[in-house]
């Protein structure tokens, strides 16, 4: 007896099938499996929401087809009521197809050709792949179900808008062609996704690189989490992007398995470590990087926000603004380190640019000629940089401490490889890695820079209790704290080996 299907399947959900027929048959059939929604995901969530809404201001004409307690059999019947009408322009009109549901974000009425333009806002600042997969099915849907289509965009945010001039914060991408040829492939797609949710069986699908393409599966934990591979095995190893899913596929997930022909240098050196637990050290390497330092060091790291659609002076979608910094400046390697710290004040309407006060806190804090150390002081040195046309009555002081900037991540990426690092080269692992687990983040109200985005975010919100906030900035400038003093230990730690 085959299993029922649900009347309705969304876009959504055919989306995950796209990605992996046992992502979706799992998402129909067994939704106990499926997990709690992570404070990241609802972050993103949010931001997908917020450009939409912000879309639809582009379009004063526009009416919303509500979607109260996701009535899909009201919000079909309002579509039909709105297009028959020719409505200028619907936000979120509902359409069906062969149990296939999709909503448009916004479709527009020509009343010349009588057809209608399917506009789809994307949260992003280009098209991408995956974007035309989600829109060609969309329309797919949309045309079957009888809608006469003359034109398809995809209406993403544009990285040359500067608030407060937002008037150009949207471009509209014609994709009509890209589709084109995508349409052909749908049907036997969708086929395939339907005939296996009719299955009494989990389609067997084996995890792979298709689990995190082009986004990570909610079922993750789930598949993954049950396989019996010895650890650590293929997937502990650093790097190697291409190279471990080429090795995946031929069956090399085993370490003793793993063809040393195929490996770099570097890589064979990574896997000997992984084999024999024993930390590989390049002294000299160290010595020679580290003996262009020079003291006092001042450690230096921010917390940024970056929303999607920009709300402060001169920045764009996703620009990196900072809000809060670190700074511990070490004399010499027997002194105490000092530190400093600045977290922008929660403003009365929530929106006071924390670059303001920051500036000056800044360079006062990393004042001197010393060598300033940043962890990945990239992000950092971007920062600065951007600071520096923020603030140009800072800007030779910010361009001078840009100057200084040290990273000990590449050095420890050439010189040093422990088991316990894993995959990752974060100061996450390599801190406790070299350290001891008490320089683990583990148990931290605020763990990494996404959640001190969100905690900051929530700490300057006009609605946000006092108690609340003071609980909120405790936890940020641990923090940002620990982050300094973990890479002050690394350090000190680095500097055994320049004697
Ligand atoms: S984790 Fe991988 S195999 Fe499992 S459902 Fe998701 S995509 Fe499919």
């Amino acid at each position: 007896m085959p299993t029922q299907v649900p009347k309705l399947i969304s876009k959504t959900k055919i989306m995950q099938g796209y990605q992996c027929l046992k992502n979706i048959y799992l998402s129909v059939h067994q939704k106990s499996l499926i997990p709690p929604v992570t404070p990241e995901l609802q972050a993103l969530f949010d931001q997908g929401n917020a450009v939409t809404v912000e879309a639809r201001k582009r379009f004063p004409q526009g009416v919303l087809v509500e979607n109260a307690a996701f009535d899909f059999v009201g919000s079909l019947q309002k579509t039909r009521e709105l297009l028959a009408q020719h409505t200028p322009v619907i936000f979120e009109a509902a359409f069906e197809y062969k149990g296939c549901y999709a909503r448009a974000d916004v479709i527009e009425y020509n009343p010349l050709t009588q057809r209608w333009s399917v506009i789809e806002v994307k949260s992003a600042t280009r098209v991408k792949d995956e974007h035309l997969d989600d829109v060609g099915l969309q329309v797919w849907i949309m045309a079957n179900a009888g809608l006469p289509i003359e034109k398809i965009s995809v209406m993403h945010l544009n990285n040359l808008c500067k608030f407060p001039d937002l008037s150009n914060l949207f471009i509209q991408e014609d994709v009509t062609d890209k589709l084109r040829s995508l349409h052909t492939s749908i049907s036997p797609k969708l086929n395939n996704i339907f005939q296996a949710l009719r299955s009494e069986q989990v389609p067997a699908v084996e995890v792979g690189k298709h689990c995190s393409e082009p986004r990570d599966c909610q079922f993750m934990d789930h598949c993954w989490g049950s396989q019996t591979w010895a650890k650590p095995n293929l997937f502990d190893l650093p790097g190697m992007y291409t190279k471990r899913w080429e090795l995946f596929e031929k069956g090399f997930v085993d370490l003793q398995t793993i063809p040393e022909e195929s490996l770099s240098e570097k890589e064979k050196q990574c896997l000997q470590v992984l084999k024999t637990g024993q930390r590989h050290v390049d002294k000299n390497y160290i010595k020679e990087e580290m003996a262009k330092w020079k003291f006092p060091l001042v450690f230096l790291d921010f917390e940024t926000l970056n929303p999607a659609i920009p709300v402060f002076e001169g920045t764009g979608p996703f620009t990196q603004v900072p809000f809060q910094f670190s700074v511990h400046v070490l004399e010499n390697l027997d002194a105490t380190p000092v530190h400093f710290e600045f977290l922008a004040d929660a403003a009365v309407d929530g929106c006071e640019d924390p670059r303001k006060k920051l500036v000056p806190a800044l360079v006062e804090a990393c004042k001197g000629e010393g060598s300033v150390v940043a962890y990945y002081a990239k992000f950092e040195s971007g920062c600065l940089q951007d600071l520096e046309i923020f603030a140009p009555e800072y800007a030779s002081e910010l361009a001078q401490i840009r100057s200084r900037l040290v990273d000990p991540l590449p050095i420890i990426k050439e010189a040093i490889y422990d088991a316990k690092f894993g995959s990752s080269y974060s100061l996450k692992s390599v801190g406790p890695a070299l350290l001891g687990d008490v320089f683990s983040y583990d148990r931290m109200a605020v763990g990494d820079g996404g959640a001190a985005q969100r905690a900051y975010d929530e700490y300057r919100r006009p609605g946000t209790s006092e108690p609340r906030k003071n609980e909120l900035k405790t936890a940020l400038l641990e923090y940002c704290k620990k982050d300094t003093f973990v890479v002050v230990e690394l350090v000190k730690w680095l500097y055994q080996f320049v004697k």
